[in-house]
């Protein structure tokens, strides 16, 4: 067996720079509090303070058993019985299903979308809403004709509570604006209204709890067209498993039992996968003129 060789201590870059560089290269990229918190001296206090309750308990009484044994303490971790993100779906009755009843039933009871806006705004069954600093609504006219939805925000959407103000959304809006769109002519949403931390890949959970929201979305503003902007709203909006390769450039039927007739629904690359790859652009300005061509027919303002 080879012995792997192993980065001299002394060689490692330990500049402040260097250290956030591998905290965000690991996802950590937002500061959710004012000051540092140091969870080794927590666990050793909680720790110390179960420690003491033991001594002062009486001798004979196991720690679980009894009502002293339930005695709150001051501070304690949550219970290891509560898990923090629901699992899917299984059937009546469970946890998750009543989550995405819930989620289902908000979303219907909203009349307009300030409605909608303060029913998401409500909604706390979502993982993702404990670590985002806004929920991102929308951005644009609500009453435009073309409806964008992209995926879900990252860190400056997160910042500023608008979806698509970071540099794929600025590529974005150059893309639109070189069909004739602007945020005056188009409106702009997405699945998730909450950042994923350190922008990871939503969990099919978290896309399921927040589909009844983005759908009614759609409901409530009715657009002439809609553009799906990347895999995960393609495939969660058309409710399909195939790859935005497979998905884009194509023209769909978005129904909904709410709305008066079907929406042309149409798919494009990313703009953050457009900005790694830029040898794609090619297809996403075909996509766009199918766009244009489509909206022109239907009378969409400009
Ligand atoms: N990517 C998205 O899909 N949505 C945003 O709002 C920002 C980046």
């Amino acid at each position: 067996m080879t012995e792997t060789a192993r980065p001299d201590p002394m060689d490692l870059d330990l500049s402040p720079e260097a250290i956030l560089r591998w905290y965000a290269d690991a996802g950590v990229d937002e500061c959710i509090l004012e000051a540092p918190v140091d969870r080794f001296h927590l666990s050793a206090e909680l720790l110390a303070e179960a420690e003491a309750r033991r001594k002062q308990a009486p001798a004979a009484r196991p720690e679980s058993a009894g009502p002293a044994g339930r005695a709150a303490p001051a501070r304690q971790a949550p219970p290891a019985q509560h898990p923090v993100s629901p699992s899917v779906a299984r059937g009546p009755g469970d946890r998750a299903g009543e989550t995405l009843r819930s989620a289902a039933r908000m979303a219907a009871e909203a009349q307009t979308l300030d409605d909608l806006r303060a029913a998401v705004e409500a909604f706390e069954s979502c993982p993702l809403k404990v670590t985002a600093t806004n929920t991102v609504f929308s951005d644009g006219n609500p009453d435009a004709d073309l409806m964008v939805i992209g995926e879900a925000p990252g860190a400056e959407e997160d910042r500023q509570g608008k979806p698509f103000v970071g540099a794929s959304g600025q590529l974005l809006d150059r893309m639109l604006a070189s069909i004739g769109f602007d945020r005056t002519t188009f409106y702009i949403t997405n699945v998730i209204p909450w950042r994923p931390p350190g922008n990871r890949k939503p969990t099919p959970q978290e896309v399921g709890m927040c589909l009844p929201f983005i759908r009614r979305h759609v409901e409530l503003t009715a657009p002439k067209a809609i553009l799906m902007v990347g895999g995960l709203s393609a495939q969660s909006l058309l409710d399909r498993t195939e790859g935005i390769t497979r998905l884009r450039g194509r023209w769909f039927e978005y129904a909904s039992p709410n709305l008066p007739a079907a929406v042309p629904a149409i798919a494009s690359f990313h703009p953050a996968y457009l900005l790694r790859s830029p040898q794609m652009k090619k297809l996403a300005w075909r996509d766009l003129l199918l766009l244009r061509e489509r909206l022109r027919e239907l009378g969409a303002a400009q």
